[in-house]
């Protein structure tokens, strides 16, 4: 079971608090499998030299395998659907960066094109041709997009969204979904999905009072506990932000007509619908959640993919809205790096080849071929778990039954688990080190590679038991 409540543990150390033993027990047993098989050596090195000047040892939270235990993997290169660690062990990567890879590693018209705009410079904090290109391409493609503003992160760009929605409405409380993450900032981390469920945090420290009573939480899939909270503060709530399949607890797809409610509640109560796309935006289809289920939110909020393993994030929406902006609205947004030329022509390069080639099939078919496998692992093995998935974003969730909400995961085997992660990654496959974390299959997979997942899975699920 994952923990709740605050632990006197810092939680981000391990990822668990000692009543936690079962789970410590997995971590144990996980970190025993890795070490029989894999060499670690490097990694182990970099780690504990990165935790003398880096906090844990990461630059983000979940990297370092407190949930599952073992040394996180350093590594030193990426190709294809593969990557290799500083101690030359290869993986199949079914993390791909946590998403933005959807055309692989090291795809090299994207590296061509990173390597044609640097010798050009790196960045002129002015204005250049390849980010109107790419703003237009993108208004061309995702339906709620007039206009967009290009950031530097996913964060970035829902918080702007969100103090935009709120100098649009003059409102100031957002609603949000248990489990969904957008990114860290203040408001966001309330009852977050992502790291912040990984470690097993309710909250965070050093977010105000006020920040918080800003935020109020529903239930994914649960359109009353919606109507619920805007009964409550009528008058009072900017947006609805949500993102439109969970990809941060697992993946929980939305069920029919939830987020068509969505759009109707918020258009009832003159509030704007946001959703966060940074992982569905051309991943479940070339514009996105909305593309596929037919409802075109306020507000969209777009990253990883479209900076084609660069860092960036944009927001976009109706025009009427996106002119709230500076520099011709009140609403003040800015960067010094936005619309960088090495990012604007990653993502520019990675979309254009998504629009040539049939990527998304080739993503559906090896989507369903994975899904299909771990689900005959499943009931071969006469386990209780479960997978769900839409189209190249899926996860195996060590639950018994159906995961529809997020409080469906709370029933989670973290313990099992971790074990097997461990036995995954001994099998030189890569899956990301936590149990609420999506997988992502990428154009660069090949349906061998699928099939190897499929095998290693069966027998890590068989090992663990
Ligand atoms: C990753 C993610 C973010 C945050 O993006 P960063 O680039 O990590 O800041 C926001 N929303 C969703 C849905 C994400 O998956």
């Amino acid at each position: 079971m994952r923990e709740s409540e605050p632990n006197g543990e810092n939680p981000v150390d391990s990822g668990i608090s000692p009543s936690q033993e079962p789970v410590r027990r997995g971590i144990d047993a996980a970190t025993d499998v890795v070490h029989r098989i894999l060499t670690t050596k490097k990694s182990e090195r970099l780690f504990s030299r990165a935790a003398a000047t880096i906090p844990g040892g990461v630059n983000s939270p979940v990297r370092a395998f407190g949930a599952v235990g073992g040394c996180p993997v350093y590594v030193g290169r990426g190709k294809g659907s593969r990557l290799w660690d500083v101690d030359g062990n290869e993986y199949l990567d079914f993390v791909c960066s946590w998403g933005p890879l959807i055309l692989g590693h090291a795809r090299e018209e994207v590296v061509e094109a990173v390597r044609r705009a640097a010798e050009k410079g790196t960045s002129f904090g002015a204005n250049t041709e390849v980010e109107v290109e790419f703003a237009e391409l993108i208004a061309s493609i995702v339906p709620s997009v007039e206009m967009i503003r290009m950031v530097n992160s996913g964060t970035e760009a829902t918080m702007s969204a969100v103090r935009l929605a709120r100098g649009v409405t003059g409102r100031p409380k957002v609603v949000k979904f248990d489990g969904c993450y957008h990114g860290h900032g203040d408001g966001f981390l309330i009852k977050a999905g992502s790291g912040v469920l990984t470690l097993g945090i309710p909250g965070s420290p050093g977010i105000t009072e006020g920040a918080a009573a800003d935020t109020l939480v529903a239930s994914f899939n649960d359109i009353e506990s919606v109507r619920r909270l805007l009964d409550a503060h009528d008058q009072e709530i900017a947006a609805i932000i949500v993102e439109p399949v969970m990809g941060n607890a697992g993946v929980i797809p939305p069920e029919p007509g939830f987020l068509q409610q969505l759009r109707d509640l918020a258009d009832d109560g003159r509030m704007l619908l946001i959703f966060d796309e940074v992982i569905t935006g051309f991943r479940v289809a070339p514009g996105g959640a909305q593309e596929l289920y037919g409802v075109t939110p306020d507000l969209t909020c777009l990253g990883k993919i479209i900076g084609g393993g660069l860092p960036v994030g944009a927001f976009g929406g109706r025009r009427e809205i996106m002119e709230h902006l500076a520099p011709i609205g009140p609403v003040y947004q800015a960067g010094t790096l936005s619309g960088n030329p090495l990012a604007m022509s990653a993502g520019l390069e990675t979309v254009r080849i998504l629009q040539r080639d049939d990527v998304y099939t080739k993503l559906e078919e090896l989507g369903a071929r994975l899904e299909a496998g771990m689900n005959e692992n499943i009931k071969r093995l006469g386990l209780p778990y479960t997978v769900n998935r839409v189209g190249s974003m899926l996860s195996l969730f060590f639950v018994d039954g159906a995961v529809r909400r997020f409080s469906d995961t709370a029933a989670a085997d973290t313990s099992a688990f971790a074990r097997y992660f461990a036995e995954m990654l001994s099998r030189g496959i890569y899956f990301a080190p936590s149990a609420f974390e999506a997988g992502f299959v990428s154009a660069a997979h090949s349906v061998e590679d699928i099939d190897r997942a499929v095998e290693a899975c069966f027998k890590s699920l068989q090992a663990v038991g």
